[in-house]
């Protein structure tokens, strides 16, 4: 699976419509200080649905719409676009190419969507879940992410070798799993209450 582009507008300094393309290989981001490289890979962790503001380097989420220059009004809306090819079918769909949209208005509202159509974060979680890509995961690392993994800090390094394995999914699943089970167990523990009641 290959990252092929990204297309971000209005999204922190990218007031302009700005497209990179990558290629097979490595692709290096160069530019002096402030340009915009780490604008970058927090676009990136945003469009795979990161939530935490403080992993964008942001206070609020609002923040990360272009909030204008001197010469140039605020927008009104954030929109990043991210495409993978997906020949290998690493993805769990049928399309070749999938692209990841998300965008933000200062409204608040908030809208994904996958190959242009309206979809659930959970839709693209669920996607990129145990392929090692998604905002939690090991294919964008930073260098704070490395002191995290050598310290073991939260568990950090069994998280990664789960994601890795592939396992990260199940553990969900098994999560909410039990959380339905639990709710079930307060309904059927009301009911016989309720029953004792009427008896
Ligand atoms: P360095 O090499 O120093 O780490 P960098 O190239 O990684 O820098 P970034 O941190 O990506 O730079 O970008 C910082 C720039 O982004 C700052 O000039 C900041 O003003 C601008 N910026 C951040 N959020 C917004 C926003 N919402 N609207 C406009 N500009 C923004």
């Amino acid at each position: 699976m290959q990252l092929k582009r990204l297309e971000i507008k209005g999204f922190k300094s990218f007031g302009d419509k700005v497209t990179i393309y990558f290629g097979e290989g490595v692709t290096g981001i160069v530019g002096q200080n402030g340009c915009g490289k780490s604008n970058i890979v927090d676009a990136i962790r945003w469009v795979l649905g990161e939530q935490k503001t403080r992993a964008l380097r942001s206070d609020k989420m609002e923040n990360i719409i272009f909030n204008g220059t001197k010469k140039r009004k605020p927008l009104q809306m954030a929109e990043v676009s991210l495409t993978f090819q997906n020949t290998k079918n690493l993805l769990p769909t049928e399309y070749t190419e999938v692209t990841v949209t998300r965008r933000l208005y200062r409204s608040g509202e908030s809208e994904y969507l996958l190959n242009g159509v309206p979809c659930r974060l959970k839709d693209i979680t669920n996607l990129f879940m145990d392929t090692g890509i998604g905002p939690d995961s090991y294919a964008i690392i930073e260098l704070k992410m490395v002191d995290e993994i050598l310290n073991d800090k939260e568990n950090s390094r069994r998280n990664l070798f789960e994601e890795a394995a592939g396992i990260s999914k199940f553990k969900l699943r098994k999560k909410e799993t039990l959380s339905k089970l639990d709710d079930t167990q307060q309904n059927l523990d009301r009911v016989e209450d309720l029953l004792f009641e009427i008896e």
